[in-house]
């Protein structure tokens, strides 16, 4: 390592504190000479660096302190700090973001330290609420804080806005970005207004959940809908394997815009069934899943499998844990290969990694 900087700074330090000596040193003598100028002690020393005044001095002259050598560790430790600090203020501006391949709203948000659904809620027009119709080259509006972006319409009001987004008047008013008045606050149609901690329900993209005894009711979610009654059906061990050999996350974890965790499975590559089930559904979905497998595991519990390249098994298969069931894809609402995978249980949605091993 170079130390010369270091060296520097100590010659630097060691030069001023002479320096410093040779002025007080300088300003002694001149003291002195002064003193003898104006005749007032003939027997003061002209060094000027015995300061102890001498003891044959005149009683009526005042005592000058006693001098001190700058003690060089101690009056010079200051030395110059190079770097400007710039104090760090919080962001009260809204940004823009150019949506990069490879991003998800996840990891967007959490680049952002913010929440995934601030970023939804800050981009309705752009998303729609969907998570998977993120694209590289899209523009989202970044808030500053979690919340809510909202456009001004006309006839509102604050009070209906702030209930609306489940908040009090004065979050919105006081929020320094919205730059309002806060004596008499006025903002025209066409502002927008960022709502601190604001929230809305979401709209869920979601196929719902086909239970194997009313398969008939899955026609409606496009052509892989099965049709059948399948009650006794094979039935789920109750524990549950992952549905590829990847374990890794790529894009959306489990957030409440989006129900399911997203793994890193290649065009190809083999999908299984994670427990053992009937097949409810299986084939192309409406609403942006792309290709689709639904096993009912007929123990409460059904698992999904999302954006398949193709799949492998048919309506009302039994088919059993770890067999292969489709292949992985970037069919519908995707923005590349990964296997959307949900776990349901009585019809509500639970974390995939909460039962997975
Ligand atoms: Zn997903």
């Amino acid at each position: 390592m170079d130390s010369r900087p270091e060296f520097y700074k100590a010659a630097r330090k060691h030069w001023l504190a002479y320096g410093l000596y040779a002025l007080l040193a300088l300003a002694g003598l001149l003291t002195s000479i002064w003193a003898t100028w104006l005749n007032v002690s003939s027997a003061w020393a002209v060094d000027g660096l015995s300061s102890a005044h001498d003891a044959s001095s005149p009683t009526s002259i005042p005592s000058l302190p006693v001098y001190a050598p700058a003690q060089s560790e101690t009056s010079l430790s200051r030395q110059a700090n190079i770097y400007t600090v710039f104090p760090v203020r919080p962001r009260v501006d809204v940004v823009r973001y150019t949506v990069q391949t490879g991003d998800s709203v996840f990891g967007i948000a959490g680049e952002f330290n913010l929440k995934p659904e601030t970023l939804l809620m800050g981009n309705y027009s752009v998303l729609n609420d969907n998570p998977h119709l993120l694209r590289p080259g899209q523009e989202l509006n970044i808030l500053p804080l979690d919340g809510a972006y909202y456009e001004w319409k006309d006839g509102d009001r604050i009070s209906m806005v702030a209930n609306r987004f489940h908040v009090e008047v004065q979050d919105i008013v006081d929020w320094v970005g919205n730059d309002l008045d806060p004596v008499n606050p006025q903002i025209d149609p066409g502002t927008w207004i960022t709502i601190p901690d604001g929230t809305r329900a979401l709209t869920l993209w979601l196929i719902p959940t086909i239970a194997r005894g009313s398969a008939g009711v899955g026609g409606a979610l496009g052509p892989g809908g099965c049709y059948g009654d399948y009650s006794g059906g094979a039935v789920g061990t109750g524990g549950f394997i992952w549905p590829s050999s990847s374990h890794e996350i790529v894009g959306n974890n489990y957030w409440s815009g989006h129900l399911a965790i997203d793994i890193a499975v290649g065009i190809g590559e083999a999908v299984w069934a994670s427990d053992t089930g009937v097949v409810v559904f299986s084939g192309w979905s409406y609403g942006g899943y792309g290709n689709v497998v639904m096993i009912d595991h007929g123990n409460g519990w059904l698992t999904l499998y999302a954006h398949l390249n193709g799949v492998a098994v048919g309506c009302g298969q039994n088919v059993y844990r770890g067999q292969t069931i489709a292949w992985g894809g970037s069919t519908g609402n995707s923005s590349g290969p990964h296997l959307h995978f949900e776990t349901r249980s009585g019809g509500g949605f639970v974390n995939p990694m909460y039962v997975l091993p």
